[in-house]
């Protein structure tokens, strides 16, 4: 089968399994359905991949610890870390284990590393431990704070690296990939997912197995093709700064989390360069513009653990927008994994809510949902 041929034919082409979405997620998906013998296509509306929420993050590989002990979350996480790690160790993926320090400036902010320490061994992150201000500063001059943890499993990764090395090797097992490729509709049939694709060349494809992994558009998309128990969509727009000038720092710095979010921390690229990011705002539609006023915001959270942050050290960036599934003000929810019983459809996986840590748990992601539709 020819990349796009499959998608130029005018009636509709039979085709085993179908993955909606060429992030990181779905493109880890496609690899682990692929290494499992089946005939794959991944459909992906844009000219390239990659280029919604997984280009648009911190590129940190979790350990584990913020998550509720038996979410998908922690479980995914923790083992994805490990996952992500070996892999691309093993890949020649550029990354870096460089450890992340979860800083309290308060005695009440030092009552909360308990609370995340204790979470963190339940879903048993690798290393995690207490440090005292006068060890976190050894570590870091430039830190200032009243306590700390030490993440050693923590890293940094190159995300487009990640997601050039899953294509290939899904590729390599006869993976198809078709770029400006939107799905545009469909609806169930008894012999599989009937796909209309738009783009240039607009296709009908039946699918006897498909994975919706289509990020922000996925609760969309999930009930124009009918799938059962489909989540609201919210959308939390995360903005960063960058540090002109050279970082003190050689470790990611982490303040105690925020609701939303992870709180405005620091982390380093594989250049060593450093950003700030994401904040928390919540919006009605993506826009990916950073207001540059945000930075007021930014220097004052950054100072309670560096107080040393020059004036004017601060650049707009870039923005990234979460995937939410609960609205401003609720509990913060976990990763939503839908198999055939969820979706009410033989074969068919949806996954909804894939927020951080969705990188690092790509390849756990993969491998449970190849669990699901085996
Ligand atoms: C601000 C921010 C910071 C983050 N930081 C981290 C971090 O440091 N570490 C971490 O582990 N995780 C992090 N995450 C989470 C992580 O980035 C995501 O979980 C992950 O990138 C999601 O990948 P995905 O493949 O599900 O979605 P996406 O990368 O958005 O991929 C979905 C794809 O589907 C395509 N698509 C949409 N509609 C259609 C359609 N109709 N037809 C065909 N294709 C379609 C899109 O074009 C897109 O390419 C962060 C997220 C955000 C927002």
């Amino acid at each position: 089968m020819g990349k796009n041929k499959v998608l130029t034919e005018a009636a509709a082409e039979r085709v085993d399994c179908v993955v909606i979405g060429a992030g990181v997620v779905g493109l880890a998906v496609a690899r682990a359905l692929a290494q499992a013998g089946r005939e794959v296509v991944v459909l992906e509306a844009e000219g390239a991949i990659g280029t919604g929420i997984s280009s648009r993050n911190s590129e940190v590989i979790h350990a584990g610890m913020y998550y509720p002990a038996g979410s998908r979350k922690a479980r995914l996480c923790v083992a994805g870390n490990r996952m992500l790690r070996d892999y691309a160790a093993s890949r020649g993926v550029p990354h870096k284990v460089t450890g992340k320090l979860i800083v309290a400036t308060s005695e009440a902010e030092a009552a909360q590393l308990d609370g995340i320490l204790e979470k963190g061994r339940a879903n048993g992150v690798e290393g995690l431990a207490p440090v005292s201000a006068a060890q976190a500063r050894e570590m870091e001059p430039d830190l200032d704070c009243v306590a700390a943890l030490l993440s050693p499993a923590t890293g940094i990764i190159d995300t487009h690296g990640l997601m050039l090395s899953l294509l290939g090797e899904a590729e390599g097992r006869g993976a198809a990939l078709a770029l400006k490729s939107p799905v545009t509709g469909g609806r169930p049939t008894d012999s599989g997912m009937l796909l209309a694709v738009g783009g240039a060349e607009p296709a009908t494809l039946l699918a006897r197995r498909v994975v919706l992994a289509a990020g922000l558009a996925a609760p969309r998309l999930g009930a124009a093709l009918g799938l059962a128990n489909v989540p609201p969509a919210h959308l939390c727009k995360g903005n960063y700064f960058t540090l002109s000038g050279r970082t003190p720092f050689s470790r990611l710095i982490y303040p105690v989390p925020v609701a939303a979010g992870l709180g405005v921390h620091l982390t380093l690229d594989l250049g060593g360069r450093a950003r700030f990011g994401p904040d928390v705002e919540w919006v009605t539609e993506e826009d990916y513009r950073v207001d540059a006023r945000r930075g007021d915001s930014f220097y004052a959270a950054i100072r309670r653990y560096w107080p040393g942050l020059p004036d004017g050290a601060l650049e707009p960036a870039y923005a990234g927008i979460r995937p939410k599934i609960t609205a401003e003000g609720e509990p913060a929810a976990d990763f939503l994994i839908h198999g055939p019983a969820e979706t009410g459809l033989p074969g068919v996986a949806a996954l909804y809510g894939i927020e951080s840590p969705g990188l690092t748990s790509s390849l756990a992601i993969a491998k449970h949902v190849g669990e699901l539709l085996a």
